[in-house]
């Protein structure tokens, strides 16, 4: 398919990690369902992301008087609130829970830091903006809000002054109202307090905006920061919109364009921007058959079912059996798909987010739900039937273990027993175990060669192929605004730590196999999977410095290292 214009997607859309943090805090607690939960004022500036939590029972109250269950959760929002009115909630019945972002923790500290040593505050932002009002409580009655140079210009001379900026606001503004501060305080202390996401998306937008025809700001019509990022666009680019929804997009505002820049504010989540993507692209497509539709369609399909996950798996299987040195065994391949695909599929069915699903989840996990479900049981019984035909005992027995355990993770279990499911990483061990099992250790528990070193070696080089793959999945669904816990690596080791990780797997494997060629052990073999690995090194170097890709497109890349390796395995 091809398009008349250009389209560049900030990569700095979608939530803030505030917003991100405050909107992953109230989901788990909706899920532990220990009673209502409510949020002081509405957690974020975007009506669909409020109706979606609106449908998890998350309500918002202006006031927390209007809160009439005893026990219910209450959750101060990234915001934060002054300290008094946050003093006056936490001494009613509730469970207060805080999600104040920490970079505006970071400015209550500063303020009144300078505000205990007699000085005054002076707030750049919206006087109005929960945030600031939050901040004037900190300022020890000695504050002031202005909006900018003019208002500052207003102000009655201060002897000793510190300037703070609404963590939104724009640079450019913060900057010509210092200035004209400079004249109107005895001595000024400079408090640059704009957070570093906003700082960012405000250079990628001065820079982009610059660059084309047409601007799309994406979020709510209520929230300053979306609104602040527009008037930065409208002032550098020919044209700009702001919007709210994809459908406010009209044909005829793309005529003449060839570049577009799509950008959001903080709490504009992924799928909205996704969606105005999809419709940008629609309304500037040039020729797109509905054989492409169609094709598009059959892969969106193939993905969300597991299905080519199920394929991974089998290829996996079929490079360990020959790092083995075992038969291709049609039935161990089969197997490892039918597990694979099995609990895949039911953990995928579980799962939560605030996007509304697309096309291919709707089909399988809306419309024929029970049937997609169904199917994944059915998929583990003959795995399981299999695995009785084909093993031993032992071999059966793991299987249906690994099996029921895979099944019941996603599900709340009595007596504690799903305590393991709250460990920091734990779906991502969970995962790298029940695969290295089923595409390595069954093998070669199946063919008696469970004590040679070779199998013992493909072992390990599953689980921990299996491992980064799982815990790469996990940065594409926190990047897709979906709900992960910290069983997920890289929600409980944070972006730093998972990219040091996985790229630790890229020198582990190698080093290993690098030392097996050098003692000439299966060398054709070993210098496939050598080849195999630079695929992985360049999908985590893409994801680090490129902005990570849609999650369908991501599920593709990541488990397409395994049909990689296999073919590399397969023609040495
Ligand atoms: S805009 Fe910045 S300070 Fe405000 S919630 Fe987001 S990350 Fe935190």
């Amino acid at each position: 398919m091809s398009y008349r214009a250009q389209i560049t997607v900030a990569a700095s859309a979608g939530f803030c990690p505030g917003v991100k943090g405050a909107i992953d805090k109230v989901l788990e607690l909706a899920k532990e369902n220990k009673g209502p939960v409510y949020t002081l004022g509405p957690l974020i500036h975007n009506k669909q992301v409020i109706q979606t939590l609106e449908e998890k029972g998350i309500r918002a109250v202006n006031d927390a008087s209007e809160i009439k269950e005893k026990g219910a959760t209450l959750v101060i929002r990234a915001h934060g609130i002054p300290p008094e009115a946050e003093a006056a909630v936490r001494a009613l019945a509730l469970n207060v829970v805080d999600a104040t972002c920490p970079l505006v923790k970071k400015v209550h500290r500063n303020i009144a830091e300078w505000a205990e040593k007699g000085y005054s505050t002076v707030i750049v932002g919206d006087a109005d903006h929960a945030e600031v009002i939050g901040l004037m409580g900190y300022t020890a009655g000695r504050g002031h809000v202005v909006s900018g140079p003019e208002e500052a210009g207003r102000l009655p001379r201060l002897e000793r002054a510190n300037v703070v900026a609404q963590t939104t606001q724009e640079g450019d503004v913060f900057v010509k109202t210092v200035e004209a501060l400079r004249g109107r305080a005895g001595e000024l202390i400079v408090s640059n307090t704009i957070c570093a996401p906003t700082r960012e998306r405000q250079r990628e937008t001065l820079e982009l905006s610059a660059r084309s025809d047409l601007v799309i700001v994406v979020g709510g019509r209520n929230s300053a920061n979306t609104a602040r990022l527009f008037q930065i666009c409208a002032k550098l680019a020919p044209r700009a919109v702001h919007i709210e929804r994809e459908d406010e997009l009209e044909p005829d505002l793309f005529d003449g364009v060839s570049s577009v820049f799509i950008t959001a504010g903080a709490s504009t989540p992924v799928w909205m921007i996704e969606k105005v993507l999809a419709r940008a692209r629609a309304l500037t497509e040039v020729r797109r058959s509905a054989l492409a539709g169609r094709l598009e369609f059959l892969w969106l399909l193939t993905v969300t079912s597991c299905v080519f996950t199920a394929a991974a798996a089998v290829a996996l299987a079929y490079a360990s059996m020959r790092l083995q040195g075992l038969p291709t065994s049609a039935d161990m391949l089969a197997l490892a798909g039918l597990f694979v695909f099995s609990l895949h599929l039911t953990n995928r069915a579980a799962e939560k987010g605030t996007a509304v699903p697309d096309r291919a989840k709707q089909l399988l996990f809306v419309r024929f739900g029970r049937a997609t479900r169904a199917i994944a049981l059915l998929a583990g019984v003959a795995a399981i039937v299999l695995a009785a035909r084909t093993t031993g005992t032992v071999a059966f027995l793991l299987t249906a273990f690994f099996w029921g355990m895979g099944m019941l993770y996603p599900y709340k279990m009595p007596l504690g027993l799903d305590t393991f499911a709250k460990f920091p990483g734990s779906k991502d061990i969970m995962t790298a175990l029940g695969w290295a099992f089923v595409c390595a250790a069954l093998p070669a528990l199946s063919y008696g060669s469970l004590a040679y070193k070779s199998s013992q070696l493909a072992i390990v080089f599953a689980f921990t192929l299996v491992f980064a793959r799982s815990v790469m999945f996990g940065i594409s669904h926190v990047h897709s605004d979906m709900i992960v816990g910290n069983e997920n690596f890289y929600k409980a080791a944070g972006p730093r730590r998972t990219y040091a990780a996985v790229l630790s797997v890229f020198i582990f494997m190698e080093a290993v196999l690098i030392a097996l060629k050098n003692l000439a052990w299966k060398e054709p073999l070993v210098n496939a999977m050598i080849a195999g690995m630079f695929y992985y090194l360049g999908l985590i170097i893409f994801f680090y410095f490129r902005r990570m890709p849609e999650k369908t497109l991501a599920e593709t890349l990541i488990d397409s290292q395994f049909l990689i390796l296999a073919g590399l395995v397969w023609i040495s």
